[in-house]
């Protein structure tokens, strides 16, 4: 059964462009770009042709690309760059609301002498943008705030935030892994620092990352060793996967219009349907400031695991709200920060489009939830009779 896939802010298929463009590298092409000799060169040449197309679609100077090996990878260089070139400086601002990536980083260096500020947010998963502001203090080395959220698609101004940050002379990294290919960006004209994206977001292989490093901004290698990537990080470069990077970026800025237009309108159906059709449902998450491609619906008093299972039966794929991966069947920080009841956290499913995704898969989508909805409930000791016991 071919999957209806809806999970791709967990991860996208990889282009078939994509695909076509790295073969040669695992196969004829496995020279090693630092050589000296024309068949390595030939390959540093794609790498720099790849990092020129990560760059425009980024707005940016290709020598302010970095290659990393995950969206993670380049979260942790960003914020360690930070403390490390400003060593005097032991307090760091993020919110309650980042990816594990950033989170557990914080969590990590909150309890190793580092004193972190965890701006929250309100129902509707907006910053606190005052308490924020309250707090950068001439102590503060970094400001790590994301640029969209992977489980409600909430975008955040990023772009005011770092102006702000700028004036006070505080460096600003922004997650961008669930932005960047949904909607545009460009860091020639904004006061961010330091942007970190994943290729296996963007219809990129898994295994590949980017930190843009804005011209400027004091940096400290995360790996030491070899010359690679001008200094700035050791190790033989992942050839294939950044040619595929470099590809994938070039088909994101072609395929921007048709995620915010037409994907936008078949996420806009799946949720306008599945409301009316489904009682005691609702959005989580800011419906207006939203990455076209997601919606997180809470179907109350029913578990997220539940349903997932079911619509598993229909090759449907997506993600439920509670942190399931890691193994533990709590409801999402997210949801928890944004003050969503439980019942409703944990009945919470993510649905996340991408431009492969077609109106016949929307319909089936629509078509099967609400009895998949209503068996369950059938089931849960809050329900009775099609309401709230
Ligand atoms: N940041 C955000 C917002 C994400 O959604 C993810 C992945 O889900 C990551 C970081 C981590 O990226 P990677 O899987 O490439 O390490």
């Amino acid at each position: 059964m071919k999957p209806i896939y809806m999970d791709n802010n967990a991860t996208t298929r990889v282009a078939p462009e994509v695909v076509e463009a790295m073969l040669p590298y695992f196969s004829d092409l496995y020279g090693n770009p630092s050589s000296m000799h024309a068949f390595g060169g030939n390959v540093g040449a794609k790498l720099k042709a790849a990092r020129q197309q990560v760059a425009a679609l980024l707005g940016a100077q290709p020598d302010e690309v970095l290659f990393t090996s995950c969206g993670t990878e380049s979260d942790s260089t960003a914020i360690h760059a930070a403390i490390r070139s400003h060593p005097e400086k032991r307090h760091i601002i993020t919110t309650r609301v980042e990816h594990p990536a950033v989170k557990n980083l914080g969590e990590h260096l909150a309890k190793n002498g580092y004193r972190v500020t965890f701006v929250p947010v309100d129902r509707q998963g907006r910053l606190d943008l005052d308490y924020l502001y309250k707090n950068l203090s001439d102590d503060t080395a970094i400001v790590s705030v994301m640029w969209a959220n992977n489980e409600t698609g909430t975008i955040f101004p990023v772009e005011e935030i770092a102006a702000k940050v700028r004036e006070r002379g505080i460096v600003f990294h922004t997650d961008a892994v669930q932005a960047v290919g949904k909607i545009p960006i460009n860091m020639a004209d904004s006061a961010i620092d330091m942007l970190s994206l994943s290729g296996h977001k963007l219809h990129a292989p898994k295994g590949i990352g980017v930190l843009y490093i804005r011209k400027g901004t004091k940096f400290a290698p995360f790996l030491m060793g070899g010359h690679q990537e001008g200094g700035r990080r050791a190790g033989t470069e992942n050839t294939a996967s950044i040619i595929g990077m470099g590809r994938a970026a070039q088909l994101a800025m072609d395929s921007m219009q048709d995620e915010n237009t037409r994907v936008r309108a078949l996420r806009d159906k799946l949720e306008t349907e599945l409301l009316k059709r489904v009682p005691a449902s609702m959005v989580n998450g800011d419906p207006e400031n939203r990455l076209p491609n997601t919606t997180s619906i809470a179907f109350e008093f029913i578990e997220g695991e539940g349903i997932l299972l079911l619509m598993d039966q229909y090759g449907i794929c997506a993600s439920s709200g509670s942190a399931c991966t890691s193994g533990s069947l709590e409801p999402s920080h997210v949801l928890r920060a944004m003050g969503v009841p439980f019942t409703a956290a944990h009945g919470s499913i993510r649905y996340s489009l991408s431009i492969y995704n077609t109106e016949e898969e929307i319909d089936f989508v629509i078509d099967k939830m609400p009895p998949i909805i209503e068996r369950l409930r059938r089931m849960s000791p809050f329900w009775k009779e099609g309401r709230i016991a």
